[in-house]
C-alpha cells in the first residue's frame, strides 16, 4: 500500500528496524550517513536500495530536514555503492518514489539502484501512453 509521504516518521517501519538490527538484510555497504542492501524483490539483476540512516520518511522530508552534512554523506553514498556494484560502466537507474502517486510502500527515504541489464523506457505506463498518443 503507496504511504502518506506527509505523516510523521513511523519509527515501525521496516527500513527502521533494519537500521536497528532487528530483522535481517542483505548489506553491501554501511558507513556515517547512509546503509544500503538487496532489495528482497529485486525487480533488475541489481536492485539495492541506499538509506539514510537519519528519521526521514522521503525525498521531500530529507531535503527540506536533513543536514548538508547528511545530505552530501547520501548523495556520495548512491555513488560508491553504485561504483562498487560495478554499475557505472554499463549504466544504471536511480528512483525515488514520493507518496501515493509515486508508489512509495515504505515511509523511510530510499533511493533505488537498478542495474545489470538495459533497463527499458524510464516509465512503463509513459512508454504506453506514448504509444497511444
Ligand atoms: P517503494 O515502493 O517504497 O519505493 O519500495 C520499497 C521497496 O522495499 C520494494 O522494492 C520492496 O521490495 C522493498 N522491501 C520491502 N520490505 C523489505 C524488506 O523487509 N527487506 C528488503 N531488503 N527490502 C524490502
Amino acid at each position: 500500500m503507496p504511504v502518506d509521504a506527509t505523516l510523521p516518521y513511523d519509527d515501525a517501519n521496516v527500513f527502521a528496524r533494519i537500521l536497528r538490527g532487528e530483522i535481517p538484510a542483505t548489506i553491501v555497504h554501511e558507513d556515517e550517513y547512509a546503509v544500503a542492501f538487496r532489495d528482497i524483490a529485486p525487480q533488475a539483476p541489481v536492485h539495492i536500495l541506499v538509506i539514510p540512516r537519519g528519521a526521514y520518511v522521503s525525498w521531500d522530508d530529507f531535503s527540506a530536514r536533513a543536514s548538508d552534512a547528511e545530505i552530501a554523506g547520501f548523495v556520495r553514498a548512491v555513488g560508491t555503492v553504485a561504483r562498487a556494484a560495478g554499475l557505472v560502466e554499463p549504466g544504471y537507474r536511480l528512483l525515488a518514489n514520493v507518496g501515493a502517486a509515486g508508489g512509495q510502500e515504505v515511509p523511510h527515504l530510499h533511493v533505488h539502484l537498478f542495474g545489470g541489464a538495459p533497463l527499458g523506457p524510464m516509465l512503463a505506463q509513459g512508454a504506453a501512453r506514448a504509444r497511444a498518443r
